[in-house]
């Protein structure tokens, strides 16, 4: 593989604009550090781009080669697909324009920008852009995935906002997909994560919000079983304008979280309200009625601190594992086995995430997007978060074993973002029924599986034509 790296490095030598960085030089270490510090990775090259055309001769020269190559936007893929052994990265971040047009209501994305970029940028405008809860995540594994976030009730996941994606596909060629250009690439590229070329613009809507009111509160142990009776309840036929989050795990050791809460197991709520403040007093008072009150607390927040409020939690080098799934509905077993996890959980860095989708993402049709599943409402997403390498095999066992007993209540998909690596045999769950269609466009676009560092769809062996 070195050898093939070494042909790409003289092919791009000559016409490379960006910077072509190779072990031992200046600034390749920091180059090749991802996000999850568990995918400790070497590359013989990483190619960063600065525009479409070096993006075009990146994919020109790995393809000739045959190198393993691998695309990073902001390099938060949890399974580590971003990085590669003795191959080739493509890195688009020095490709971070936004550019908003506040009469329109759109923006253009390039490829490698991060949410915050964004956040920032469409904030000047008094418009938003919704994605994800962390500002240092990339915003194209995000949005090619699908994207959830804050918003996803009110206007929908990342990619049903995109109008059009520019991207260089296998062969090398600059290609436009939308509603009436290659629309079934279109549908593809919305949900169907990095597997039909290297995306170098997203054209995105737009919509006018600049705060929002934000509620927090922990809800201890005794009560957690009603919480989310209530929860799973009235989450059915919430406002759009609520999005109600909430995570099982132990309490943190704060000096905001109340003494006797902490270290305990808990119920985490986070609650937004989007629409008018005084509208949404009611739900959000109900919601935390059923918190500890020294934990309560309930503010107007601008938009871009609430982007930004998580991104502490959530730093680079840690080591982090992920399992995840959906549930149409929290029965009452599901609740028992929720709460006998949490009673067992092993540290406060682990967490049983749950959140509720529907609303707006719910409201696109199944066969629209490839995107997994918009049908079933409940995510569940065990996280789990560690500094030591000689913790991994308990902590990883403990989060499989958890996922192993739910598994039985889920239904069957996963959304392909929050997948570890380790899972390659769920990506044709991700996709079910989607699955012969997304088959057939990875078989026009990438014949030859030249993407295939992500949660991969692999081609037929024979060309279709669409
Ligand atoms: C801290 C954190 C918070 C998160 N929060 C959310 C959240 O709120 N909502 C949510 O939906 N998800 C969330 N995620 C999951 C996130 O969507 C995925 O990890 C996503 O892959 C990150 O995108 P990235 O560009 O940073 O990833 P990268 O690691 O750079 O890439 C991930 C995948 O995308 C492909 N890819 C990247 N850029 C391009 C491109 N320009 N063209 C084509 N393919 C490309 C790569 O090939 C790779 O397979 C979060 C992840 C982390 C680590």
């Amino acid at each position: 593989m070195f050898e093939a790296s070494k042909d790409v490095y003289s092919s791009l030598r000559q016409r490379f604009k960006g910077d072509l960085l190779r072990p031992g030089e200046h600034g390749f270490d920091d180059a090749r550090t991802i996000w999850n510090g568990m995918v400790a990775r070497t590359p013989a090259l990483i190619a960063r781009c600065i525009d479409v055309t070096d993006v075009q001769n990146a994919i020109r020269a790995g393809s000739e080669t045959g190198v393993l190559t691998a695309v990073r936007c902001g390099g938060h893929s949890l399974a580590g697909f971003s990085t590669c052994d003795g191959g080739m990265v493509i890195d688009l971040s020095r490709m971070r324009q936004v550019t908003v047009d506040p009469e329109t209501q759109t923006a253009k994305i390039a490829g490698g920008c991060l949410l915050g970029s964004i956040d920032t940028a469409t904030q000047k405008a008094g418009l938003v852009f919704p994605s994800g809860v962390v500002s240092h995540t990339g915003a194209a594994g995000l949005i090619l995935g699908g994207g959830t976030g804050w918003l996803t009730r009110r206007f929908g996941l990342s990619c049903d906002n995109v109008e059009a994606f520019t991207l260089v596909t296998a062969d090398s060629s600059v290609v436009r997909a939308s509603s009436v250009e290659n629309p079934e690439l279109f549908w593809a590229l919305r949900g169907g994560g990095g597997n039909f070329g290297v995306v170098t613009e997203f054209d995105v809507r737009l919509h006018p919000l600049t705060s929002v009111v934000l509620a927090e509160g922990l809800t201890p142990k005794d009560q957690i079983r009603p919480l989310l009776e209530w929860w799973r309840d009235f989450m059915a036929d919430a406002p759009l304008d609520l999005k109600w989050n909430i995570d099982l795990r132990l309490a943190p050791h704060k000096e905001k979280t109340p003494a006797e809460l902490r270290g305990q197991p808990v119920a985490s709520n986070s609650l937004i309200w989007t629409g008018d403040p005084e509208a949404g007093r009611r739900y959000l008072q109900r919601a935390l009625s059923m918190c500890t009150p020294d934990s309560v607390s309930s503010r107007i927040t601008s938009f871009l601190d609430l982007q930004t409020m998580a991104d502490s939690e959530f730093p680079h080098g840690r080591r982090y594992y992920t399992k995840s799934g959906y549930f149409s509905y929290l029965d009452d077993r599901t609740v028992d086995h929720l709460l006998q996890a949490l009673a067992a959980i092993p540290s406060p860095e682990i967490q049983i995430e749950l959140a509720c989708l529907a609303g707006a993402a719910a409201r696109i049709g199944a066969s629209e997007t490839a995107f997994g599943d918009r049908s079933a409402p409940f995510i569940l997403n065990l996280l789990g978060s560690w500094s030591e390498p000689s913790a991994d095999g308990a902590n990883i066992s403990w989060i499989r074993g958890i996922f192993n007993e739910l598994r039985s209540a889920m239904k069957p998909g996963v959304y392909v973002n929050f997948m570890s690596g380790d899972e390659p045999d769920r990506v044709q769950e991700a996709y079910h029924e989607r699955w012969d269609r997304i088959v057939a466009v990875k078989s026009h676009y990438d014949p030859r599986n030249f993407f295939r560092l992500n949660q991969n769809v692999p081609p037929h062996t024979i060309r279709h034509d669409l």
